[in-house]
C-alpha cells in the first residue's frame, strides 16, 4: 500500500515570489526508506515540513495511509521528525528530551527506562545521558534529537539532514544504525540530505529535487545507470560522470558518434530515438560515461584513445586519474597501486555498453527501445 502520496504540491513564499516547490508528485510504500536529494535550497526542506504539518501547503494534496491530510495539525498527524536543527528542550537532560515522546504518551517510567536506553545504545548517547544539550557537542545534540524521533511508534518518520552535524566517520556509522533500525523494525521513513554517497548508501528509492522540482525518482541504481537528465548525471555519482560533446554522423543508415579517433556506433536500439533527434551530419550530442567505466588500455590490439595526464589523486581506496584529450578533461577511477607523472601519454578506452546520450538543448537522455522497460 501507499504509505505516503504527494500530488501535485506546491510551495510558495513571500506572496508566491518564491516557488519553493513546483508541482511535486510522489509516492512512498510501506517500510520503504525514501531519500529526498538535491542542492541546498531546492526544496527539501518545505517538502519536508509540508508533510509534517508544520508549514502551510500552497496547492496540492498530501495522503497518509490513503488519507488526505492536508488539514490535520502537525500533532494530529501521526508523524516523528528529526530536525537538522535539533530543536531540544534546553531545561532537560538528554535522557527526558528523548523520554519526552513517551512521557506525554503516559508510559510507565519503568517503560520509559528500558525504551530510552534502546534507543541511545543503538545510537551510542548512553554515557551522556545525563547530560543538558548545552553541555554537550552538536553531534550529540543531533543524535539526541534523532532518539527522540525513532523512540515512539509513528505512521511515518521524516529525518532532515539528520547526520549533518556528525563528522564522517561518525556519519557513516550512523547511516548504519539508521538503516538498521529502519529495516529492522519496518518503518517507513523518509530522509532528506544534500549528500548523494549518504543516499546512494541508504535508501531504497531516490527522489532528486532541483529548482524546485522533481528531476527523478528511482533505485539507487535506476539514478545511477539510467539518469533522466543531465542535473541527475551530474549530481549522483563521485566523481562526477563526465560529458563529452561529440558529432553524429549517419553512415550507411547507422548513426555514429566520433569521439576523437574514434567512431563510436550507436546501437541498433537507439535508432528510433536518435532518428528523432537527429538535423544531419554534425548534429551535436553529449556522451555521458561515468569515470569507474574508463579503462586504461594496456593492449596494442584494443581501440585507444590517447590523451596526457593532466593530474593523478590518490585517494587511498581508489586514484582518479584525469586525462587531457583535446580540449576535454576526462575522469577515469582507477584501483589502487597505478601511480602516474604529469604529462606522461596514456591510451583509454571506454565501455561502449556503459555510454549515456543526452540531448544538449533539453538536457534530457536519449533512450535506446529495450523490450523490457523505458531505461
Ligand atoms: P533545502 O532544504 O533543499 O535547502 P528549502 O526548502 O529550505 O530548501 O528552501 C527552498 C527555497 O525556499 C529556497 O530558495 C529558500 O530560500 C526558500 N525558503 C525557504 N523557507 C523560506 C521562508 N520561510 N521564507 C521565504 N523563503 C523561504
Ligand atoms: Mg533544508
Amino acid at each position: 500500500m501507499e504509505k505516503l502520496e504527494l500530488k501535485s504540491v506546491y510551495k510558495d513564499y513571500v506572496q508566491g515570489s518564491v516557488k519553493a516547490v513546483i508541482d511535486l508528485s510522489l509516492s512512498q510504500k510501506e517500510g520503504e526508506l525514501l531519500a529526498i536529494l538535491g542542492p541546498s535550497g531546492c526544496g527539501k526542506s518545505s517538502t519536508l515540513r509540508m508533510i509534517a504539518g508544520i508549514e502551510d501547503i500552497t496547492k496540492g494534496e498530501i495522503y497518509l495511509d490513503g488519507e488526505i491530510i492536508n488539514w490535520l495539525s502537525a500533532k494530529e498527524r501521526n508523524i516523528a521528525l528529526a530536525f537538522e536543527t535539533y530543536a531540544l528542550y534546553p531545561h532537560l537532560s538528554l535522557f527526558e528530551n528523548i523520554a519526552f515522546p513517551l512521557r506525554i504518551r503516559g508510559l510507565k517510567d519503568k517503560e520509559v527506562r528500558k525504551e530510552v536506553k534502546r534507543i541511545a545504545d543503538m545510537v551510542d548517547l548512553t554515557p551522556a545521558l545525563d547530560k543538558l544539550p548545552s553541555e554537550v557537542s552538536g553531534g550529540h545534540q543531533q543524535r539526541t534529537s534523532l532518539a527522540r524521533a525513532l523512540i515512539r511508534p509513528a505512521s511515518l518518520y521524516l529525518l532532515d539532514e539528520p547526520l549533518s552535524h556528525l563528522d564522517t566517520q561518525q556519519r557513516t556509522e550512523f547511516r548504519v544504525q539508521i538503516k538498521r533500525i529502519q529495516k529492522t523494525q519496518n518503518l517507513t521513513m523518509l530522509f532528506v540530505t544534500h549528500d548523494q554517497l549518504e543516499a546512494l548508501a541508504l535508501a531504497d528509492k531516490i527522489a532528486i529535487l532541483n529548482l524546485g522540482v522533481l528531476q527523478q525518482i528511482g533505485t539507487p541504481e535506476e539514478v545511477y545507470e539510467y539518469p533522466e537528465n543531465l542535473f541527475v548525471a551530474d549530481f549522483v555519482g563521485e566523481p562526477p560522470m563526465n560529458f563529452i560533446k561529440v558529432d553524429l554522423v549517419k553512415e550507411e543508415e547507422e548513426y555514429v558518434a566520433k569521439l576523437y579517433n574514434q567512431k563510436v556506433k550507436i546501437p541498433e536500439s537507439y535508432k528510433n530515438s536518435i532518428g528523432k533527434f537527429y538535423k544531419g551530419n554534425g548534429t551535436e550530442i553529449i556522451l555521458g560515461i561515468r569515470p569507474i567505466y574508463i579503462y586504461i588500455s594496456e593492449s596494442a590490439e584494443d581501440q585507444f584513445i590517447s590523451g596526457e595526464v593532466y593530474v593523478f589523486e590518490d585517494i587511498g581506496e581508489s586514484g582518479i586519474l584525469t586525462v587531457q584529450i583535446g580540449e576535454n578533461l576526462i575522469k577515469i577511477e582507477l584501483d589502487p597501486g597505478y601511480s602516474f607523472k604529469l604529462g606522461e601519454k596514456i591510451n583509454i578506452t571506454f565501455n561502449l555498453e556503459k555510454i549515456l546520450l543526452f540531448d544538449p538543448t533539453t538536457g534530457e537522455r536519449i533512450k535506446p527501445k529495450l523490450p523490457k522497460s523505458t531505461k
